[in-house]
């Protein structure tokens, strides 16, 4: 199975498409762009407290047989928060100061 690349931040809504350098996820595939992680969530994931890296992105060509965007195309469904904006700052609070291989 591979890595669904989501369409948008789940926080501001912009669009991420499966080549922007602006997207991150967590282990879970939450994703969100740069400027969120930064500035709203401390690289805390509002859904399972975990730490982002930068999404990977996936080859557009079909370098080797069967993988490609094309093959395993992004997801288009759209994902959005499913908690308060104020209980995501509480919920920051209490991590952000854990690193997140500690967490
Ligand atoms: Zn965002
Ligand atoms: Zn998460």
């Amino acid at each position: 199975m591979a890595l669904q690349l989501r369409p948008n931040c789940e926080y501001c809504d912009r669009d991420l498409p499966p080549s922007s350098q602006e997207a991150r996820i967590c282990s879970y595939e939450c994703t969100f762009c740069a400027d969120c992680v930064e500035s709203k969530l401390a690289n805390v994931c509002p859904n399972c407290g975990g730490g982002f890296v930068a999404r990977p992105i996936r080859p557009g060509r079909e370098w080797r047989v069967g993988v490609s965007l094309e093959r395993q195309p992004a997801s288009t469904k759209r994902v959005h928060l499913k908690y308060s904006l104020d209980d995501i700052t509480v919920h920051s609070k209490r991590i952000r100061d854990i690193p997140p291989e500690r967490r």
